[in-house]
């Protein structure tokens, strides 16, 4: 198994590193390619037989590219190794500790990782004489012509006494404004786009015409510094550096730019408060960073910790979280929701990106299950920028177990076991069967959501508990539920059971709109309701309008032929119809009250006005604001010499404390309960 996965790996990195690193065409995200590169050194750890010398873990970067002079470094140019994780820092600063047999804390220094490309700058007697790629890290690719066009890198040192020879390190780097217009540009000439600023600048350092890199105006920002052992500086040089915060003084004294980011850090605690810092902070910056990188300040120490083949282990990369990363498919489930449309969902192994782990995400349709084209037990790449929800991107046809079956949406319910239907020129495809319990126990949670009915107490778990009892088969079941029945169902108290009760008693009070929203016509959402109840102030005239005047319908702002005919469909749908009079039956207006009171004769509460505060036993805000407005009362926000009553409920707080200064009648849910029965007509 191992095996064949390296093997896997080893062909799928290679592909990636040579696009990525020859070709300048990256054809995988990197955080994609990082993970993918961890896991084949991991299987590499554990069975150390299986690394073979092609294997991208035996090497730093591409090979130079042809087309340029391969020139060797004097000093080996060699990559970072990566923390991505708090306790990978913490691991790799003990490893640290021990290799310099230390306890305590060492000063590190603290750069942004700029994602530019490499240089080696080595100046002869002060003057640039050669500028190359990283390359392999022992061979790289001679670019001291298109270097030369870089401002801001020095052509000579300013130093009253440049040594012999002097080695410079930094990052050629395109800032994103710049980048944006290069891609507009070739977007213009119909040119293939680079996919970010460091490819664009991978691409333009290795332009044949310098005239070409002079035009796309890189920068350039020094952060390493090799000196001969034997340079002794001037009277008016800085003195030799000593530490990499030295370095980097001594490197803007010669006339290089340096990162003004960097920041001397006293221990590890203060690295950690710098990458925190950063990791905010970079979205402010006019060019990319992916990370940050610390490096220890002693130089002495550096040297004494030394290096493993491709990095050194005196400094560390943290990475940013990524966006991206691979994942295995583990299982597709399917979900049905309220109108019966069956949803794809991708369930995975779970992966950290963007700061939590995820592991499902939705494919939508089986359209997009057949665009992705996945396979059971596919790597599928994964991604989840800021808050947005995870998608899957795309999967890794390469990494496919041999034999793996094609996977599609099932021809059945996965619920209720009916057939479902896909109409001509929809996306969605949907269970019709109206007693399938799962567009039941939407339709259900729809009713008792904050927009519609507002039924506090009433879970998806428990809604899920009622229809598998057989308790509840329709909307109108829920107003039959008794306490004592409740009170006998999982995780459910004799008081919860009661408040329930209550709430959904209380619900019959809501007004029309929030009626017709709750009963979950398709395109009928919260605004639709309100301007439908508002142009037909009952049920029994939206359903007149909907069969006999159409256009009645469409002249509401906002719908339009679509909503008309869901409308149309639902009203003529026999079992809405009954499901309408059993809730009038239960004592639902199905129709605007308020609109009658306010020209209606006069109530106990006409006049009255309530502010409510703190959470009620049983009611919820709005359930308890029906209950007065259609008393004739008013509800205001704000407690004032005008208000007449303060309905305070359990952790009320200043407007409570405003009332009573101000003298005002305060009530809880008991006492509002019988002021509104005393009120009754
Ligand atoms: P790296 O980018 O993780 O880190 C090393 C590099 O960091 C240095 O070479 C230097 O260029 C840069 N750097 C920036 N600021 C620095 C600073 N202040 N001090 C020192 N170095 C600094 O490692 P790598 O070896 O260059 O390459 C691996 C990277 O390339 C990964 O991010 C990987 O995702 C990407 N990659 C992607 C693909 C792909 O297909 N997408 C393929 C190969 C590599």
């Amino acid at each position: 198994m191992s095996e064949a996965r390296t093997t896997e790996l080893r062909r799928l990195l290679n592909r990636a590193a040579h696009a990525y690193y020859v070709l300048d065409a990256p054809e995988m995200e990197d955080p994609v390619y990082d993970r993918l590169y961890r896991e084949l050194l991991e299987l590499e750890t554990a069975h150390p037989e299986l690394i073979t010398p092609d294997s991208p873990t035996q090497r730093v970067g591409g090979s130079p590219a042809e087309g340029f002079q391969s020139v060797a470094h004097r000093i080996g140019l060699l990559s970072l190794d990566n923390a991505f994780s708090a306790e990978e820092l913490e691991a790799w600063y003990g490893r640290l500790l021990k290799v310099l047999d230390r306890t305590g804390d060492l000063a590190m220094v603290g750069e942004l990782k700029i994602d530019g490309n490499a240089l080696a700058l080595s100046y002869g007697q002060g003057l640039l004489v050669r500028a190359a790629t990283r390359g392999d890290g022992e061979h790289g690719e001679e670019i001291t012509a298109n270097v030369r066009t870089i401002q801001s890198v020095p052509l000579r040192l300013q130093l009253e006494r440049p040594p012999e020879w002097v080695e410079v390190r930094g990052e050629a780097l395109i800032p994103d404004g710049v980048f944006a217009g290069i891609n507009a540009e070739r977007e213009g000439r119909g040119e293939a786009l680079f996919a970010n600023p460091r490819n664009a600048c991978a691409g333009t350092l290795r332009q044949l015409d310098p005239k070409v890199v002079a035009a796309r105006r890189l920068d350039f920002f020094a952060y390493t510094l090799h000196l001969p052992d034997d340079w002794q500086p001037g009277p008016a040089d800085p003195p030799r550096p000593r530490s990499q915060w030295e370095s980097l003084q001594w490197l803007q004294a010669a006339g290089f730019k340096v990162n003004p980011n960097a920041a001397l850090l006293p221990d590890l605690a203060g690295v950690e408060a710098f990458f925190t810092t950063w990791d905010t902070g970079r979205r402010a910056l006019a060019y990319a960073t992916d990370g940050v990188v610390v490096k220890l300040n002693d130089l002495r120490l550096q040297d004494a910790a030394g290096f493993t083949q491709k990095a050194p282990r005196w400094a560390i990369a943290l990475k940013y979280p990524a966006e991206e990363a691979p994942s295995r498919l583990l299982r597709l489930a399917y979900q049905v929701g309220r109108t019966g449309v069956v949803t794809p969902v991708a369930e995975f192994e779970p992966v950290p990106l963007a700061g939590t782990t995820v592991s499902r995400a939705t494919l939508h349709n089986a359209d997009r299950l057949a665009e992705l084209d996945l396979h059971a037990g596919d790597t599928i790449v994964v991604r989840k920028a800021g808050e947005i929800i995870p998608e899957v991107v795309r999967v890794l046809p390469d990494l496919r177990p041999a034999g793996a079956a094609r996977l599609e949406l099932p021809h059945v319910c996965p619920e209720c076991g009916s057939e479902l239907v896909r109409e001509e020129g929809e996306a969605a495809t949907r269970c019709v069967n109206s007693s399938c319990p799962a567009i039941l126990r939407g339709a259900l949670r729809h009713w008792v959501s904050k927009g519609a009915l507002d039924v506090d107490g009433l879970g998806a778990k428990l809604i899920e508990q009622l229809v598998d009892r057989g308790l509840l088969r329709s909307i109108a079941d829920l107003y039959g539920l008794d306490a004592a029945l409740l009170a006998s169902l999982d995780r459910m108290g004799a008081k919860s059971a009661e408040n329930l009760v209550a709430a959904l008693a209380a619900s019959k009070a809501q007004p029309w709109h929030r009626q017709l929203y709750g009963l979950g016509i398709h395109h009928v959402g919260e605004v639709n309701a309100k301007g439908l109840a508002k142009a037909f102030p009952s049920a029994a005239d939206l359903a007149t309008a909907t069969a006999n005047t159409p256009e009645s319908i469409t002249a509401v702002f906002g719908i339009g032929t679509e909503i008309a005919q869901s409308l149309q469909q639902w009203f003529a749908t026999p079992a809405n119809q009954l499901l309408l009079q059993a809730l009038e039956r239960l004592g639902f207006s199905l129709a605007a009250e308020t609109e009658a009171l306010a020209t209606g004769p006069e109530t106990p509460l006409t006049g009255q006005t309530f502010v409510l505060t703190g959470s009620l036993p049983s009611l919820s805000r709005s359930a308890a604001q029906a209950l007065i407005e259609a008393a004739g009362g008013k509800v205001s926000g704000s407690v004032s010499k005008k208000t007449s009553y303060l309905v305070a409920g359990e952790e009320a707080g200043s407007k409570l404390s405003k009332a009573k200064s101000l003298g005002v009648a305060v009530l809880d849910q008991a006492g509002l309960l019988e002021l509104l029965k005393a009120g009754a007509p």
